[in-house]
């Protein structure tokens, strides 16, 4: 086995080898413990019967992981200075492929095609850059890509409200966003001493599983998300209120948001933190006939 890149002095090495400086705009904060990484790819349950994807490998700290536990590895990289370097780091394994892209911009439907063709289990594993994680892995799940889930390290606050259950503070549309596609879990927190540089916020690593059936049923997938978002917009207000403000002359039709509620079950006096996904669908298909 080949020494780990995920180590201070290697890291600085490497860095200073190929002349680089950290790029603070594209989240670049480096892993540099090789626990943490091995923690983190023991979270996607790889196999060499799976494949790997990657968003922003870096200098390929935990690319290199990857590689050693799936059969193949394809790792989306925006800075086209670290081709040259991962290419060079990298050169032990024969598994992994680097696309130069913007992972937003990406085909990754794609890629996958053309890449990991013959692979039935596809995970992402990621540590993702914090300044776009949520457009990340909502892109990633909208795709409806062929893949069995992510695990990936994010801020801290973040990880907390993916993962919420109804009842706590962290819940809200996010929450529901990405656990109407998966089952999401917190599988840890992570110091910021791991890191090079260290971010200025706490972390953690996330598991997301997508079910293969979906928690509930909507008439209106886009209707459903649209109800959610408006019914946290002003958290400490009743579920009345926030839906009359949110729903397309809602003021006007107090009568009809107060009779989706009854048919519902849900009481108007509630707030939208404590409702279920399941209570939120159901709701708005109660309410998809008079305002969708
Ligand atoms: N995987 C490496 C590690 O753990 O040490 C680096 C992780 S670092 C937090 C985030 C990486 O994502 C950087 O390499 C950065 O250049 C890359 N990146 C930032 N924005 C990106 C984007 N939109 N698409 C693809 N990669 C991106």
């Amino acid at each position: 086995m080949t020494k780990d890149i995920a180590t201070p002095i290697r890291t600085q090495e490497i860095m200073a080898k190929h002349g680089l400086t950290f790029k603070k705009s594209l989240g670049q904060n480096f892993l540099i413990d090789p626990n943490i990484l091995r923690k983190i790819v023991s979270q996607a349950g790889l196999t060499k019967d799976s494949a790997a994807i990657e968003i922003g490998p870096g200098i390929g700290a935990l690319t290199e992981h990857l590689a050693r536990d799936a059969g193949k590895v394809l790792a989306f990289e925006i800075d086209q200075r670290l081709l040259p370097v991962l290419a060079d780091t990298l050169s032990p394994y024969d598994n992994v492929k680097v696309i130069h892209s913007d992972i937003l911009k990406a085909d990754v439907e794609r890629a996958i095609q053309e890449e990991l063709a013959g692979f039935d289990d596809i995970m992402v594993v990621a540590n993702l850059p914090y300044y776009v994680t949520t457009p990340i892995i909502l892109k990633l799940l909208l795709e409806k890509l062929p893949i069995r889930g992510m695990v990936v390290m994010l801020q801290k606050e973040v990880a907390e409200r993916i993962t919420a259950k109804p009842g706590t503070k962290a819940y809200g549309s996010l929450s529901i966003a990405i656990q109407y596609y998966t089952e999401a879990d917190y599988a840890m927190t992570v110091p910021k001493s791991v890191f090079m540089p260290q971010p200025n916020v706490d972390s953690a690593v996330i598991r997301m599983i997508k079910r293969t059936e979906p928690i509930v049923q909507v008439i209106d997938e886009d209707f459903f998300f649209s109800v959610t978002r408006g019914s946290f917009v002003q958290r400490r207000k009743t579920i009345l209120n926030n839906l009359q403000s949110a729903m397309p002359n809602g003021k006007a039709k107090k009568d009809l948001i107060l009779q989706a509620l009854e048919e519902a079950g849900i009481d108007p006096a509630r707030r939208g933190e404590t409702l279920s996904i399941k209570e939120f669908g159901l709701l708005s298909d109660k309410l998809y006939p008079h305002f969708h």
